[in-house]
């Protein structure tokens, strides 16, 4: 393993790989840090080429050890030119790297691969979460592999799909009455009186990692160069921050030029604090309550929030806010254009991609890459009234065609 410490990211004082999330003299968040230099001895474009598809082709930059890791095969989902959906919006180059193709059908699926491998190996036997949804089926898809306990801690008005896409493998589904923020104060709560590797609380610093596996790919797929702009999802903001964590190490460690890609955020109008501060040019946010159908980045508070901010306005990136009606719109569009149903949060991408082509943020000529973070079924809800009903019919050729030429305006 190449990780050899966590690092404060404030006071860049050193840790011990182990379950702690913040530093204790400025209570700053931990992130890993590795041996760069022996990296760069052993990897090259060629050994990481050679690799199977998933996201351990990475694993010199991956925090556990990659022979007892826990893998469901997640990762190395598809890259690909929306070009119809990019004609759509007026944009020449525009990528969708699409994470609805992994095991629980989410992004989620990275950061919990990482987190539950270091958790076991730093002898846990049960796996928790505080979730919006996505996460929640991970970790208990995840334990299920692995014959781990899992406890995973959801709010209580979540979608049928998302609730369903945990209890499948068996965990104890806890639904707490309130918000995510609520579940997560929870949750940190619990991490002090249970023994357990809550995957975003007490092993965070490891969980995090995942996502740069994002990064990672986009990078080798576009042939080994970044994109000139990425719109990401920001719900507690570590993905959004990680991608770039990612194309940084890619660069210290000689596999590619130093990045000089726009990051821009996505967020959606009801639950906002994120782009609320950006159009203020405010480094500070100020939580909210959130009120949206894209539940899965109803983060009121976010944990990398400030961070976010500060990725913003280094890079000269932008964040959107969209409406629920643009949402749903954006679900509509990626699907009619690309044939990919995304859940809300990739409506939040695709909406906010076209909020910010439209104030010309995002340039036509730029390569843009699109996140699309979960796959559409679990949030049936929030599209179903507004989609055309199926025609119904006897089973004769006169009441097809009755049927068929009502159709016709
Ligand atoms: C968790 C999640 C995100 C982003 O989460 P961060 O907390 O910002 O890292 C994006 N999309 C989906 C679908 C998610 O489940
Ligand atoms: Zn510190």
């Amino acid at each position: 393993m190449y990780a050899k410490n966590l690092r404060c990211r404030e006071c860049k004082r050193l840790f011990e790989l182990a379950a702690i999330h913040v530093c204790e003299f400025c209570f700053a968040p931990l992130e890993v840090a590795y041996d760069e230099e022996a990296i760069k001895k052993k990897v090259t474009r060629k050994v990481i080429e050679s690799r199977e598809p998933t996201l351990w082709r990475y694993h010199e930059f991956l925090p556990c050890e990659v022979e007892t890791a826990i893998d469901i095969k997640a990762g190395y989902t598809p890259l690909f030119h929306a070009k119809n959906l990019g004609k759509a919006l007026g944009l020449k180059n525009l990528y969708i790297k699409n994470d609805t193709q992994n095991p629980t059908w989410s992004f989620k699926d990275r950061v919990v691969a990482v987190a539950s491998s270091r958790a076991r190996e730093l002898g846990y036997t049960t796996l928790a979460c505080a979730s919006t949804g996505n996460l929640a089926n991970s970790v208990s898809a995840h334990a299920a592999a692995a014959g781990m306990e899992a406890v995973v801690f959801i709010p209580d008005d979540l979608e049928s799909g998302k609730i369903l896409g945990s209890s499948i493998y068996g965990p104890t589904l806890v639904k707490v009455e309130g918000n995510y923020d609520a579940v997560n104060r929870l949750c940190a709560e619990l991490a002090g009186t249970y023994n357990w590797g809550f995957v975003n609380v007490n092993v965070r610093p490891y969980y995090s990692e995942g996502s740069k596996t994002l990064g990672f790919e986009v990078v080798e797929q576009l042939g080994w160069r970044v994109p000139d702009h990425c719109v990401v999802p920001i719900a507690s903001g570590s993905l959004f921050v990680k991608i770039m964590k990612g194309f940084e190490e890619f660069a210290r460690t000689g596999l590619i030029e130093q990045p000089t890609t726009r990051m821009s955020g996505a967020q959606a109008q009801g639950c906002s604090p994120v782009a609320t501060a950006w159009q203020e040019e405010s480094l500070t946010f100020r939580p909210q309550k959130p009120d949206t159908i894209a539940k899965s980045l109803a983060i009121g508070n976010p944990a990398d929030g400030y961070y976010s901010l500060v990725q913003l306005q280094k890079t000269n990136g932008a964040c959107a806010s969209v409406t629920d009606p643009e949402i749903i719109e954006g679900i509509k569009l990626l699907a009619e254009t690309e044939g990919v149903f995304a859940e809300t949060a990739g409506g939040v991408t695709v909406a906010s991609v076209k909020q910010l082509a439209e104030k010309n943020h995002i340039h036509p000529d730029e390569l843009v890459v699109a996140f699309i973070t979960g796959a559409g079924a679990k949030t049936a809800e929030a599209v179903t009234d507004s989609l055309n009903p199926a025609l119904e019919i006897k089973a004769n050729q006169e009441s097809f065609a009755q049927a068929y030429q009502s159709l016709a305006k």
